[in-house]
């Protein structure tokens, strides 16, 4: 499937995602899958934060295909153990890398190459 740009072609998703909008939709996924939570399990967790994000939202935020409203960005956070703005910024270098693994080498941490 293609966007072009401007054009409205799914009604749920008027606005074109932005760095911001990429950036929110990869810290959740990398973010869950580094807690051991599945779609389901990070779901549950933000129900019990008040809000209702199915495992299926959780799927297509996370492959931005879902936009996320600034309560469930808020939920989301909360259910994932930091700060909204954490979720907003881009990613701290890799722990394991620092983000530049040997020339040739994947990193096991980030799934980075050099
Ligand atoms: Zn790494």
């Amino acid at each position: 499937m293609t966007d072009t740009p401007g054009t409205t072609r799914r009604p749920r998703t008027p606005t074109p995602y932005g760095v911001t909008g990429h950036q929110v939709a990869n810290n959740i996924g990398r973010l869950r899958k580094r807690r051991g939570l599945s779609v389901y399990a990070l779901s549950d967790l933000v129900h019990r934060l008040g809000r209702q994000v199915s495992p299926d939202a959780v799927s297509k935020i996370e492959h931005c295909k879902r936009q996320v409203t600034v309560d469930d960005l808020s939920a989301l956070a909360a259910a994932l153990d930091v700060e909204p703005q954490y979720l907003l910024s881009p990613p701290p270098p890799c722990e394991a890398c620092k983000g530049a693994p040997h020339p040739g080498f994947t990193c096991n941490t980030c799934g980075v190459s050099a």
